[in-house]
């Protein structure tokens, strides 16, 4: 690495310098652990939640003990960010051994969550080793949108008193949501709830297939998008500058940082490139330290990577929000494209960049 003089530059910059020249130098940096795939919620969008009984068919969860021996190897290997998440984390019996174990071997961690299964208790046991952040994410802004999106009755006074908690304790937090057909009326209370306690959010609205086995059918819950009318659509031009705010993953080396320097371990033990693209995919064995030859083998597969070849000429190609893993998502391979797929990069354009019929 570069020499650079930490003290001159405040921790949040020397972070920020490290992350880039981890990326440059395609060193593994941050990395997100699927503890689990259970959850105490049953969203029927998501692409992960598997009920216990149906967790023995696809794999076996990695033990306590192969979690801290795993975050041990990404310790030696110069690992500095880490996200755990799930399923929901918090629903690990062995959650507070993990997260403290990884907090005490210098990771600076985000946790993700749903944000039902925090109260008192956890808060007084969390502000101990405190996370550098947590991001909740929220399906809805009242306990019926949950019970239609979730399945669980009381969700959202459960959530709302878990941000109150988080707040209290000091701990940056920050919102998510994930829209559907059944909670997209929310939306709006959503972003008020999260502007009264003056907390960033952020919402998507595009539901990828499953993956490791998941059932749940998130295309069926997929908002239908509709052009706005012309007076609207001049607004959001006037806003985006006539531009398409997402860049689009062009060139799958290049572009994607996360790539470089990012990694995803499944709740089984695999290490992949993200969640989304479960191939290539190396088995991170526990026990063995070979975390950094797991890391070489991947990039190596990431070298490989091509985007389909009708993307070169296709006319939204600057609309389009492809990357290897929705792709990977959308058609089990990175190099297809889809028709489905394709049709949202045309909105896309209908959206930012054709010309505005009265
Ligand atoms: S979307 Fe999140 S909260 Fe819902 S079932 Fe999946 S992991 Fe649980
Ligand atoms: S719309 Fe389809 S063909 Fe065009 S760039 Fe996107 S994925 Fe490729």
């Amino acid at each position: 690495m570069r020499d650079c003089d930490f003290e001159e530059m405040g921790l949040g910059s020397y972070i920020s310098f490290l992350r880039k020249e981890a990326c440059e130098k395609k060193m593994p940096f941050k990395g997100v652990l699927e503890l689990t795939p259970r959850c105490n919620f049953s969203c029927n969008m998501c692409y992960v939640h598997l009920k216990p009984e149906e967790i023995p068919a696809i794999g076996r969860e990695l033990t306590t003990e192969e979690w801290l021996e795993t975050g041990r190897q990404l310790q030696r290997a110069g690992v500095l960010e880490l996200t755990l998440t799930g399923g929901e984390p918090f629903a690990r019996p062995d959650f507070r051994q993990i997260y403290e174990s990884f907090h005490d071997m210098g990771f600076m961690i985000q946790i993700f969550s749903n944000g039902s299964l925090i109260r008192e208790d956890t808060m007084e046991w969390l502000s101990r080793r405190p996370p550098a952040a947590m991001r909740f994410t929220l399906y809805g802004a009242c306990n019926e949108t949950y019970e239609k999106v979730c399945g669980v009755r009381d969700g959202f006074a459960r959530v709302e008193r878990s941000v109150e908690l988080v707040q209290a304790a000091g701990i940056p937090l920050y919102l998510a949501a994930t829209v559907t057909r059944e909670n997209e009326r929310d939306l709006g209370k959503i972003y008020q709830f999260a502007a009264k306690r003056r907390l960033p959010a952020v919402h998507t609205a595009s539901l990828l297939n499953p993956v490791r086995g998941a059932s749940a059918d998130p295309k069926s819950h997929q908002v239908e998008r509709q052009l706005p009318p012309p007076e609207a659509l001049r607004r959001l031009r006037e806003q985006s500058k006539g531009r398409f705010p997402r860049k689009p993953c062009t060139d799958f080396l290049s572009v994607c940082r996360n790539y470089r320097s990012g990694f995803w371990i499944t709740w089984n033990g695999m290490l992949q490139l993200c969640a989304f693209l479960t191939e290539p995919a190396v088995p991170v064995t526990p026990g063995e330290d070979r975390f950094m030859e797991c890391w070489e083998c991947l990039l190596a597969e990431l070298e490989k990577l091509r985007q389909p070849a009708e993307c070169a000429s296709c006319r939204y190609e600057q609309y389009c929000e492809r990357c290897p893993g929705v792709l990977y998502a959308e058609n089990g391979s990175c190099s297809r494209i889809s028709e489905s797929f394709c049709a949202e990069a045309e909105f896309n354009y209908l959206l930012y960049g054709s010309p505005i019929e009265e």
